[in-house]
């Protein structure tokens, strides 16, 4: 765990464009912006990925999702947006340490691949 990117973003040990925090989440805008606004939404708990979650640790999505709409609105998103979780090597994670894509400010295309 010591060696998760964003545990040590979430740490503060790495510097990061914090938009929210609170108990649970911690919020940055992604360094390489794939639309107007994009944020990561992440858990402060490291869960690698979304396949480990099951009811122990689902209360750290659902609050991700609270977070997701607080920032939403925060960022002026009142035309919507679009939030994305790659899971593993075939959904193209590549930071292990679940987070949910926040993109916005424009309008997205209706392909999801
Ligand atoms: P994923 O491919 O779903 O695992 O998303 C990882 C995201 O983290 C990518 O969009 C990266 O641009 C972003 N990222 C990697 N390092 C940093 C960093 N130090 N600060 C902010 N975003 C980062
Ligand atoms: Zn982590």
């Amino acid at each position: 765990m010591n060696d998760c990117l964003f545990c040590k973003i979430i740490a503060g040990e790495i510097p990061s464009a914090k938009v929210y925090e609170d108990e649970y989440v911690y919020a940055f805008r992604d360094i390489n912006p794939q639309a107007p606004v994009h944020i990561l939404v992440c858990p402060k708990a490291h869960i690698a990925c979304a396949d480990e979650l099951d009811e122990s640790n689902s209360v750290h999505v659902a609050k991700c999702f609270e977070a997701i709409a607080k920032i939403a609105k925060a960022e002026g998103l009142d035309k919507g947006y679009r939030v994305v979780n790659n899971c593993g090597e075939d959904g193209g994670q590549t930071v292990m340490h679940l987070h949910f894509h926040i993109l916005g400010g424009l309008k997205l295309s209706d392909k999801m691949i």
